[in-house]
């Protein structure tokens, strides 16, 4: 398989380099120059296969033969070694459980599919890469437990200090290894330039062998798509109708629901759900597409006033408005209603949401509102990573997790950094 350019601009490249490039030389992002169907047969007999089995069936497809089949199934069970189970909140209402990995959120199974696909495909390398990624939050834990351990793979991380959460923080700080946080005197902004100025640098180019993880690279994008089918092969009849709510920021676990589809899951119909950031769903409603700065919200890892994946979107659907309108209905909510929503779910069905996860219930409640078709949702993190504004907003509890509990007492070890590249570049030139 051959990936090219959303801008068509850039020659075609391989599986590996379009890893290790992220984005394309013109700019645009790397799409599969086909989607491919998967066998009908796959679907007679989707009940009851495993996460680890869909995997394969669906990565071998894109990886073709850069990854032999003998290599790529030890390699998919150990990206897919946490459980993602299917779970009825509420009468016609389930949601995709993506928070039993690492680092409890959904961003764990691209991390380390990306991971270890690198680390497969660059074995023979003579020198290291490292692997930049500037976060705020969720993206550089995920990144970092991907990676950590890889051999020859270096993880950077820049995030701002004093900007993530108390357990964020722990997740990027704790790792040791091959993982280095260095905290910014900065916002996200300041993180993000320092990284984009890196990957401008020739020098930093020449003397060391940069590539970014985040959430534009296909390789990460690529191993979302396997959950939508484990979704529905937990269902009691995987080609019943359903609708499938996402709840979005940038857009890669929806861009990856929509490959899905085009290789033939059976979903019914798609719901875009975001909070305040409401671009995609606004384009949905009247065809114009206006990003704009990020509005913070409480659900924070889908602040995106320009979501990178939209452009993908657009590919898919041949630019038109329409076709994707034919696939996918757009809602929004603000900070109250997703407050509102998880109360009245733990109240009335037991089940704590998180924020994110909260807005993926909503927009199913809107759907069935005019479509009385059963909804799954993806819970996209642990309501456990979100306890303190739930328990600010809510006056709830919620207990954290041994695995959490225990991230909370080791020593942070992180490297202050002033949002200086001269700086930023001295580092990472004298770590060589
Ligand atoms: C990253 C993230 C999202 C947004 O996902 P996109 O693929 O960027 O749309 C949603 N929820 C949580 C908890 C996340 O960490």
């Amino acid at each position: 398989m051959v990936f090219q350019s959303t801008r068509n601009n850039s020659p075609a490249v391989s599986f590996k380099e379009a890893l290790l490039n992220g984005l394309a030389p013109d700019g645009g992002l790397y799409l599969p120059e086909f989607i491919p169907t998967l066998p009908s047969d796959f679907f007679v007999g989707l009940q009851g296969r495993s996460l680890a089995e869909i995997g394969f069936v669906v990565a071998r497809e894109f990886v073709g033969n850069e990854i032999l089949e003998g290599e790529l199934k030890p390699l998919i069970e150990d990206v897919l070694s946490f459980d993602i189970p299917l779970v009825e909140v509420s009468p016609g209402i389930s949601t995709l459980e993506l928070f039993h990995g690492p680092t409890m959120s959904f961003k764990d199974v691209g991390a380390r599919f990306m991971a270890r696909c690198i680390a497969h495909l660059d074995r023979n390398a003579n020198r290291e890469v490292t692997v930049l990624v500037a976060t705020s939050g969720d993206t550089g834990s995920a990144v970092a437990n991907g990676f950590w351990g890889v051999e020859g793979i270096n993880v950077v991380i820049l995030y701002p200090s004093g900007k993530v959460s108390h357990i964020q923080e722990q997740q990027l700080t704790t790792m040791g290894g091959n993982v280095t946080a260095l905290e910014v005197n900065g916002v996200f902004d300041d993180c993000q330039a320092l990284v984009k100025q890196a990957f401008g640098d020739e020098e930093l180019r020449e003397k060391l062998r940069l590539t970014s993880a985040n959430s534009i690279n296909i390789g990460r994008l690529i191993p979302q798509s396997f959950y939508y089918f484990y979704a529905l092969a937990q269902r009691e009849d995987p080609l019943d109708p359903v609708a499938i709510c996402v709840p979005s920021g940038n857009f890669g676990n929806l861009t990856a629901g929509l490959m899905a589809k085009r290789m033939g899951l059976p979903v019914t119909q798609f719901v875009a759900a975001t909070n305040a950031n409401d671009i995609v769903p606004q384009y949905l409603a009247t065809g114009e597409y206006h990003p704009r700065p990020s509005t913070k919200t409480l659900s924070n890892a889908m602040d995106v006033g320009k979501p990178s994946n939209f452009e993908r979107m657009l590919n898919l659907y041949g630019d038109s408005v329409e076709a994707m309108q034919g696939d996918i209905k757009g809602f929004h909510y603000s900070d109250e209603e997703t407050m509102a929503c998880i109360a009245e779910v733990k109240d009335g069905f037991g089940y704590q949401l998180d924020p994110h996860g909260a807005i993926g219930y909503l927009g199913l409640q809107d759907l069935q509102k005019s479509n009385a078709i059963p909804g799954v949702f993806l819970e996209t993190a642990h309501p456990a990573k979100f306890a303190d504004v739930i328990e600010e907003h809510l006056g709830v509890e919620v207990p954290l997790p041994p695995a959490l509990q225990e991230l909370m007492d080791k020593p942070k070890e992180a490297v202050q950094m002033d949002p200086n590249f001269e700086e930023f570049k001295s580092y990472l030139l004298g770590r060589n």
